[in-house]
């Protein structure tokens, strides 16, 4: 399960065009450029944001496991 390879969208604080951003890029604290307005984009600025996306990612998967192995149960 890679996280890295989830897609995120970051908001140009310039024009508010949702860029797509792999959350490698956030995690290496990337620099991209706007598909808006072209302007750089310091991703250092939403790593809360990303974290927050990462920890739920996580939490969502959890619950998942939970639900596959009761269904297991069910079953056995
Ligand atoms: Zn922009």
């Amino acid at each position: 399960m890679d996280i890295d390879k989830f897609e995120a969208e970051v908001d140009c604080p310039r024009c508010q065009f949702a860029n797509p951003i792999w959350l490698k890029q956030a995690r290496l604290r990337d620099v991209i450029i706007c598909r808006g307005c072209k302007a750089n984009i310091q991703l250092d600025d939403s790593m809360n944001t990303v974290r927050k996306g990462v920890l739920s990612v996580h939490q969502a998967l959890d619950q998942l496991h939970h639900q596959i192995e009761s269904i297991n149960r069910l079953f056995r």
